[in-house]
């Protein structure tokens, strides 16, 4: 992604694509300093842009490191950059992190909190087989407390254990795994929120571990809208199979039907179907 044309916002300015670097003694190479917001432009609106500005700001309160813009300013920034590219349907990517400066230890403070928003062309997150239910593999990685680390900042060391567990799924051939939480919960996948039905009625996790995902708190709205029932709460791991679907919400993913987690098998059903299409509507109202 280094090499190509375009252009990145970085700390208030346009810089072209491939001149957007950071310093290597740059705090959050070293000690993750970093929280990121992955967006979507559709028809040349970003879906909950200023919602993903604010938990972007949030996620660097959270790890103590400020972010020096309002979420106007940042609405502005990922504006501009889409505008730079021309581009009206794409992926926003905005990052906040340390940079280097005075110190090089674990506390930075004199180290100023960098800021930059990228935008490309970005198709289904899980490829051509979107609608065919995806096929999940489980994490050995598990999400962790909220007391070891703020699991509700989108920051980038919760992502270690997501890019091993996405390797380890894709080396069986799956194209994503999923996470139980440390108390033995079924969590959400290394990039998404996880959904399920029974008997009619929706199931999904309790956010009291894993991202409150924009894109799940919009289903969820969505489902309840309809006269839905969606019940959020702590699902077990010997539930998944008393299910009959299930699905991925997130940004990327949108809404992503799942056809196989483990041994345990889901069809692509009519309420998939229907919160897919749903969705797919109302990001494009
Ligand atoms: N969980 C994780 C770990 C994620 O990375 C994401 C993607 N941001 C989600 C859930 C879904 O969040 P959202 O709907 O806000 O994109």
């Amino acid at each position: 992604y280094d090499d190509r044309e375009g252009f990145i916002w970085m700390d208030g300015k346009l810089v072209p694509w491939r001149e957007a670097n950071v310093h290597i003694l740059s705090h959050a190479m070293h000690y993750a300093s970093s929280v990121f917001e992955g967006e979507r432009c559709y028809d040349g609106k970003i879906f909950k842009g200023h919602e993903h500005s604010l938990r972007l700001l949030e996620s660097g309160r959270l790890l103590d490191m400020p972010i020096p813009y309002t979420a106007e300013q940042i609405d502005a920034a990922k504006a501009e950059v889409l505008a730079a590219n021309n581009l009206t349907n794409a992926y926003v990517r905005a990052v906040a992190w340390r940079g280097a400066g005075e110190d090089m230890g674990v506390a930075a403070r004199r180290n100023p909190v960098r800021l930059a928003v990228a935008a490309w062309e970005w198709g289904a997150y899980y490829g051509d087989a979107k609608m065919q239910g995806a096929k999940l593999d489980i994490a050995k990685w598990r999400r962790p407390s909220p007391d070891t680390i703020p699991t509700a900042a989108k920051a980038a060391g919760l992502y270690m254990i997501c890019t091993m567990s996405k390797h380890a799924a894709e080396e069986k051939g799956c194209s994503d795994a999923l996470f139980y939480d440390y108390r033995g919960y079924v969590a959400e996948a290394t990039g998404a929120n996880v959904f399920f039905v029974k008997d009619g009625e929706v199931h999904t996790p309790i956010p009291d571990a894993i991202l409150n995902g924009i894109t799940r708190q919009t289903v969820i709205a969505m489902l309840r809208d309809k006269g839905m029932v969606v019940h959020e709460r702590h699902i077990l791991p010997e539930e998944l199979e008393s299910f009959s679907e299930c699905w991925l919400t997130g940004t990327a993913a949108e809404v992503t039907p799942v056809g196989q987690i483990g041994n345990y098998h889901f069809q692509v059903g009519q309420i998939t179907r229907d919160v897919a299409k749903s969705y797919e509507e109302l990001v494009r109202a």
